[in-house]
C-alpha cells in the first residue's frame, strides 16, 4: 500500500514538472549554432548572390526568414533566437553566410532583439534611408545578398553610439572554435 502511495506521489511530482517545463529543452535551441541549410555542402562565397530571385529565396528559406529578410519584415520583440545569446563567435547572414557581426560587440540593449554596436566591416553593410510606418529610420541589409537585417539607431553605447537592432532570423551564428 505504501509503495503504492509513493508511486502515486512520484507520478504526480513527474507530471508537475512537466507542466512547469522543467525536462523540456527549448525549442529554440535546437537552431543556434547551425547554418541555413541551403548554405551546407556549398562554397557561399563563389556564388552570385545578386542575381537570386525571389523564386529562389521562397524555396531556401524559412517563411519566417523569408518574410523579414525578403520582405523587410519584423520578428516580434523576445522571440528570436539570439537577442539574450551570450555566446563567443561570429553572426552571419542567414540568406548568404557573409560574415557581419562579432559577438565582441553584442550588448544587452533591453529591446527584445540581438544588438550590436558595430558591424565586423563597414563593408558588409549596406545602408538606406526607410521611411515606413511614418518614421525616418536607416534600414540596415546584407551587403552581398541585400538581405534585411534590421535598423540602426544613433542610440548605442560608446565607442560608436550606434544600435544596430537586428532580427535573429536573419542570422547564423558560427562559434568562435569554428570561425
Ligand atoms: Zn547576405
Amino acid at each position: 500500500m505504501k509503495k503504492a502511495l509513493i508511486f502515486v506521489l512520484l507520478f504526480i511530482s513527474v507530471g508537475a514538472l512537466s507542466v512547469f517545463g522543467f525536462f523540456k529543452k527549448d525549442a529554440d535551441d535546437s537552431q543556434i549554432g547551425l547554418i541555413s541549410p541551403h548554405l551546407k555542402s556549398i562554397d557561399a562565397d563563389q556564388v552570385n548572390w545578386k542575381e537570386k530571385d525571389k523564386d529562389y529565396w521562397k524555396k531556401v528559406l524559412t517563411p519566417m526568414q523569408y518574410e523579414v529578410t525578403r520582405n523587410e519584415g519584423t520578428e516580434r520583440a523576445f522571440t528570436g533566437q539570439y537577442w539574450d545569446y551570450k555566446k563567443e563567435g561570429v553572426y552571419t547572414c542567414s540568406n548568404c553566410g557573409q560574415k557581419l557581426f562579432s559577438s565582441d560587440t553584442k550588448y544587452k540593449s533591453g529591446t527584445g532583439w540581438p544588438s550590436f554596436f558595430k558591424p565586423l566591416s563597414q563593408e558588409a553593410i549596406g545602408e538606406r534611408k526607410d521611411s515606413s510606418f511614418g518614421m525616418t529610420r536607416t534600414e540596415v541589409h546584407c551587403s552581398r545578398c541585400g538581405a534585411h537585417l534590421g535598423h540602426v539607431f544613433p542610440d548605442g553605447p560608446q565607442p560608436t553610439g550606434l544600435r544596430y537592432c537586428l532580427n535573429s532570423v536573419s542570422l547564423n551564428f558560427q562559434p568562435r572554435s569554428q570561425e
